[in-house]
């Protein structure tokens, strides 16, 4: 399994260990201490945490607009959308539910036992590893890290070494506004995470890549502690007979191409139902010129593949099926024109993992029933997506398909729900945060029964 997975290679081994050599054991241990004081438990506390990462994202925005740009090229409106924006609304949803959240719930008594009270709590588990992945360097840091301070708990971020820019800038400015005895920057790559894993921590939140993910959870494993796995795959797009093809185009185009493809939730291919492959490719080609201009290379808020490997996966994913748009490449520049392709074989290679880049394969399938078979034969998606005016095709995705999330007419938009769980199933991951969510992944639930002795 981890021979097939792209995101992964031998050669991410051999990264450089970083000069200070890190003393892991020492860092937790006195995190450790820190939680054990009792000091990041009180509610005051928790809120003046969130309102310190509210205000790292917004006076040093400019610095991380800077820092996405140079890792990902992403454009300035994209970037402050969907990671700084983004992160200050879980911000701003924590630091308003959050008393109400932490309330002790109450729970009935068996006749029983009465007269007895019982509740359930929510405790912080004490010191958590936030290890983030380069896609979304800033987000899938600080957003875990809302949910873990809100909870109570201390905590380590580890960011992405394949966004060195937004993973220093991070370590250099976030020690400036939080607590530093209760949460620490971690930098590096394998060598740091390893250290870091041999730890025991009392929860650890990974986002990334499941053959990683299942080095975290081995580690994990070995002391027991619970982990967080988000992670990805190929999220597929079911367009239905009878939906508005330029209204579908326009809004796949929207999730797919955003930061250049490299979105965990973008929609991975697209199954066009019944005859509605070649009006809809049509529609795609003009949706990509509406987005984008004549040439995506010279729009400023389209973005640029992480590195020169992934480049090389994706460029070698090309060369199958029939190019609708698209295609064009600069190596030196890590660019890649958002492309489509049809006429793709399930057997062709981009159909085997997941594309994570901006190349759109469109399959057609005769039917619903056979749409609804191709997914099922394959990984549960992280979201699966579907463009249908047809309730009964709604019923029927809803009952005969699992995934992390369904989604209706908008992909990529349910993550920016903070009322709706983000988490995958299956091999797309296990747990899940945003809002309460993420009060609850970073809690114990505990348990208390009062049964009065008179
Ligand atoms: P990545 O290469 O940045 O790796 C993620 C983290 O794992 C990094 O911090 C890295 O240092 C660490 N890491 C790498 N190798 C390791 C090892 N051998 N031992 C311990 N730690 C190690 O990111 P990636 O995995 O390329 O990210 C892309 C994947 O993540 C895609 O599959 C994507 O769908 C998924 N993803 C999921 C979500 C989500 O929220 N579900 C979000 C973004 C990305």
């Amino acid at each position: 399994m981890e021979a097939l997975n792209p995101f992964w290679s031998t050669t991410m081994t051999t990264a450089p260990v970083a000069e200070a050599a890190l003393d892991a054991a020492a860092l937790v241990a006195r995190l450790r201490t820190t939680f054990r004081s009792g000091r990041t438990k009180p509610l005051a506390w928790r809120l003046d945490q969130l309102r310190a990462l509210r205000a790292l994202l917004t006076e040093q925005s400019e610095e991380f607009l800077a820092a996405l740009h140079s890792d990902l090229g992403k454009g300035p409106t994209e970037a402050y959308r969907t990671e700084v924006a983004f992160t200050v609304n879980e911000i701003d949803h924590t630091l308003a539910h959050l008393e109400e959240w932490l309330r002790p719930k109450p729970a009935g008594v068996p006749e029983a036992f009465r007269p007895a009270e019982a509740r359930v709590v929510r405790d912080p588990l004490g010191v958590v590893l936030v290890i983030a992945p380069w896609n979304y360097p800033l987000q899938l840091a600080l957003a875990p890290l809302v949910g873990a301070l809100a909870a109570g708990n201390a905590a380590v971020v580890k960011p992405s070494e394949l966004a060195p820019a937004t993973s220093a800038a991070i370590a250099r400015l976030l020690p400036r506004y939080l607590d530093p005895a209760a949460v620490a920057v971690v930098e590096g790559a394998v060598p740091e995470t390893t250290a870091l894993l041999a730890q025991r921590f009392d929860h650890v939140f990974y986002t990334g890549n499941g053959a990683v993910g299942r080095i975290v959870m081995a580690a994990a494993a070995k002391h027991l502690t619970p982990v967080t796995l988000e992670l990805g795959g190929k999220s597929p797009v079911l367009v239905d007979p009878g939906a508005d093809l330029a209204v579908t185009a326009q809004r796949i185009v929207r999730g797919k191409f955003l930061n250049a493809g490299q979105t965990c939730v973008a929609p991975d291919y697209v199954l066009a139902v019944g005859d509605t492959a070649a009006a809809l490719e049509a529609e795609l080609a003009a949706a990509v010129r509406a987005a984008h201009g004549e040439d995506p290379a010279a729009d400023p808020e389209y973005g640029r593949i992480v590195n020169e490997r992934h480049f090389d996966r994706l460029t070698g994913l090309l060369g199958e099926g029939r190019l609708v748009t698209g295609g064009e490449q600069d190596r030196a520049g890590r660019y890649l024109a958002p492309t489509v392709l049809a006429d793709v074989s399930p057997e062709a290679p981009v159909m085997q993992e997941e594309i994570f880049g901006p190349i759109l394969p469109v399959l057609a399938v005769p039917d619903l029933d056979a749409a609804i078979a191709f997914v099922n034969e394959r990984e549960k998606p992280l979201a699966l997506y579907a463009f249908t005016e047809s309730e009964q095709t709604k019923q029927r995705l809803a009952e005969e398909t699992s995934s992390g999330a369904l989604v209706f007419g908008l992909p990529v938009s349910h993550l920016a729900v903070p009322e709706l769980p983000f988490g995958g199933v299956g091999e797309s991951g296990m747990g899940r945060y945003h809002g309460e969510y993420s009060i609850d992944t970073f809690s114990h639930l505990k348990a208390v029964l009062d049964k009065p002795l008179g």
